[in-house]
């Protein structure tokens, strides 16, 4: 027997290195007239490196304690962020002593107990609003530089910059560099002619980062320092707007936007078991160029059906 064009398509969708999880999925993907890309792991390689350690003055650290203690807090993470800042301890030589009571926090970052000491890493926009070393705090005289400065020095080089905070202090910024997909610009081309709506980006990360990455793949609607919440909102405000949604993402964060979609799709190789349980479909083989193969494969599909 001929097999029925929906189940072609998703052997097809194979072929490309899509995974998707039913017939009806495959259809929904032909349907959607506009998409929204996550930055960190999708648009992006997902495969930060760490560039820069800066101890404050305020936590009294040398930049291998900064780095050995973050490193140990970020431990447990699944977050690419995690993975540099483990990567590059690592690189130095440092040993990761082990983190207790352990806590994530989706587009915010992470908490643990190490040797003693609450150590929390993460958002800057986030974790300086919360310390006496913060903006807030910004004309008290301390020794080196001040949190607020070397965070926008570092997001106005593109990179993402987190905050180390030890027992409440402001200890110390690291600063990450990520590598934009080689197949990011021909993808979002490719998405804006099949749904002729533009695209827009949704992340956690700092507007700077976002703005910068947004004008390399030629994105202009871009929504930066979005909570997971923040990413479901700008879904449902195009979807109650008539738009049939094609989310793309990788992380914990992307999960309830994913699940909100029309029809999400979940980046593989990097991505979160979270969002890969939640999203419709899954890229197995590390390539964005996939998704627009996938939705017009389903398109092919559908007029064969009707
Ligand atoms: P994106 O939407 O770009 O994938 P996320 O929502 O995952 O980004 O993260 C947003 C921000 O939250 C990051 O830029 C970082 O500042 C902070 N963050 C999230 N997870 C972590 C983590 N494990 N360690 C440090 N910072 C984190
Ligand atoms: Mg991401």
């Amino acid at each position: 027997a001929t097999m029925p064009p929906l189940l072609s398509a998703i052997a097809n969708a194979g072929r490309h290195g899509v995974l998707v999880k039913s017939a009806v999925v495959m259809e929904r993907l032909g349907q959607v007239d506009a998409v929204a890309l996550d930055k960190t792991g999708t648009l992006t390689e997902g495969t930060p490196q760490l560039t820069d350690v800066v101890p404050l003055a305020g936590g009294r650290l040398t930049e291998g304690e900064l780095l050995t203690l973050a490193a140990a807090a970020e431990h447990p993470s699944e977050h690419p962020l995690a993975r540099a800042v483990l990567d590059a301890a690592r690189a130095r030589g440092l040993a990761v002593p082990t983190a207790h009571g352990f806590a994530s926090a989706p587009g915010i970052g992470v908490t643990a107990t190490v040797g003693g000491r609450t150590v929390r890493v993460g958002a800057p926009a986030r974790l300086l609003g919360e310390t006496p070393h913060g903006p807030a705090a910004a004309a008290v005289p301390v020794t080196g530089r001040a949190a607020g400065a070397v965070v926008a020095e570092l997001e106005a080089g593109g990179r993402t910059a987190m905050v180390v905070q030890v027992d409440g202090v402001a200890a110390g910024v690291l600063g990450v560099a990520d590598r934009v997909r080689a197949d990011a610009v021909g993808t979002v081309a490719a998405l804006t002619s099949l749904t002729g709506v533009r695209p827009i980006l949704l992340t956690g990360d700092n507007p700077r980062a976002a703005a910068r990455l947004a004008g390399e793949v030629g994105i202009r609607d871009v929504r930066a320092g979005l909570l997971p919440g923040d990413k479901v909102a700008a879904v449902r405000e195009r979807q109650d707007a008539g738009r049939r949604l094609l989310v793309v993402g990788d992380g914990v964060n992307d999960a309830p936007a994913l699940a909100a979609a029309h029809t999400g799709v979940a980046m593989g190789r990097a991505g979160s078991d979270l969002a890969l349980e939640t999203a419709d479909a899954v890229i197995v083989r590390d390539e964005l160029a996939a998704v627009p193969a996938v939705v017009s494969l389903s398109r092919r599909a559908r007029r064969l059906v009707v």
